[in-house]
């Protein structure tokens, strides 16, 4: 069987590289299609991202020879790819009518940007956590007449170093009630050339906007559920965010203090749950699915952005100093990459997975 032709919106951007890279040798998908801004449209690709390639030694010579396409020229993509990942940063209002220019054009959106995550009937995805949200899409398909498209969504990158951690609690047994979360988050997270080098370096940023907001609303819609075609947020869980730019270049890390309902699991239980959760993609043997999606450091000093962002394909979430909190119950740290599971090996995974359930090619 012939791999899938996929397409990247935003593809000279630091995600959009990533996505070239990572689906350099992807066993289903190959990149046929590659769309920006218009300043980069009508170059080669190698020569759009010249000076600025920031994933890796060298461009993958696929992607390198394509011509860039104006992602606004939705025409271009006809033909040229079967589905295609949004990595766009540009005007919500903007962002949310493209992708869905695509959709009506028989061509899925695996996104990456906000834009619709709070759409009513737009999935938001982490594939090991509410892989049942993909019921949503006959539901959106047909709320817009569309025959073959549709988008969904991933979430914010921040979430990514606590949110599967909690739920894996949560589906062990043990109600969480309030969450208090400090990020540090990298400076490949604001995209490129993202933070100026004089307002980071020797430094801490204490506000990266709407970052808060994100990490505190958006776990609420992942985990809920859906009821008479709607989602409902699972509004029973309290959370505070601080959310941070500090000088890391990949790799967001998450400080948590957890807070169970009655039931409170002994720290040995915290850590079977963690090493015994598996998932869908886990089950499905999705190609870029953690083998083990969360893993635990018994070094006291770990984990660390630079030594364990990588893990399992950068795909895992770490974590470690599991220890009793003096205020809520228990306390620990997460590390995950933010521009491989936070955006685009997330963003792979989300699609491997409607590739898997029948909704892609
Ligand atoms: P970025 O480095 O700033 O790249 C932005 C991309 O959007 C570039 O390809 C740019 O094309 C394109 N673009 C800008 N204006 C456009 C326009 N008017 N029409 C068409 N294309 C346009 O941003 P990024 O960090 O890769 O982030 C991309 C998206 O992923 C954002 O929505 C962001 O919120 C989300 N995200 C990022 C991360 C992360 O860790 N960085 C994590 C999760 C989600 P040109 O090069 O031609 O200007």
């Amino acid at each position: 069987m012939g791999k899938i032709r996929v397409g990247i919106l935003g593809a000279t951007g630091l995600v959009g590289q990533m996505y070239a890279k990572l689906l350099e040798d992807h066993p289903w998908f190959e990149v046929s299609y590659v769309a920006a801004s218009p300043s980069s449209a009508g170059k080669r690709y190698s020569d759009a991202v010249a000076g600025r390639w920031h994933s890796g030694a060298k461009i993958p010579a696929n992607v390198g020879q394509l011509k860039v396409q104006d992602a606004s020229a939705v025409e271009k993509a006809l033909g040229e790819c079967s589905f295609v990942f949004s990595a766009l940063e540009m005007d919500k209002a903007a962002i949310r009518y493209l992708e869905n220019e695509y959709a009506e054009n028989d061509i899925p959106v695996v996104s990456n940007a906000s834009a619709h995550r709070w759409t009513e009937d737009v999935p938001m995805l982490i594939p090991e956590i509410n892989y049942q949200h993909l019921d949503m899409i006959p539901i959106q398909k047909k709320n817009h007449c569309w025959k073959k498209g549709f988008v969904v969504v991933k979430p914010n990158c921040s979430l990514q170093s606590y949110l599967t951690p909690i739920y894996a609690l949560m589906k062990g047994g043990f109600t969480v009630k309030r969450l208090i979360i400090t990020t540090l988050q990298a400076v490949s997270g604001a995209g490129y050339p993202g933070v100026d080098t004089l307002d980071i370096v020797d430094n801490v940023l204490p506000f990266i906007s709407g970052e808060e907001e994100k990490s505190e609303e958006e776990p609420l819609k992942i985990l809920g559920k859906i009821e008479n075609d709607k989602f409902v947020n699972n509004d029973s869980i309290i959370i505070s965010a601080h959310c941070n730019r500090v000088s890391v270049l990949d790799g967001h890390t998450a400080c948590v203090s957890v807070e169970f309902g009655e039931r409170k699991p002994s720290k040995e239980e915290v850590l079977q749950v963690w090493r015994q959760f598996r998932s869908l993609p886990q089950e499905l043997n999705l190609p870029f699915a953690p083998e083990q999606p969360i893993i635990y450091l018994e070094e006291e000093d770990r984990p660390q952005p630079r030594k364990d962002r990588e893990n399992d394909k950068g795909m895992a979430v770490t974590v470690g100093r599991l220890r009793k909190c003096n205020v809520f119950d228990f306390r620990f740290v997460g590390v995950s990459h933010n521009t491989i599971r936070g955006a685009a090996g997330g963003g792979i995974l989300n699609a491997e997975l409607l590739k898997a359930k029948g909704f892609l090619g």
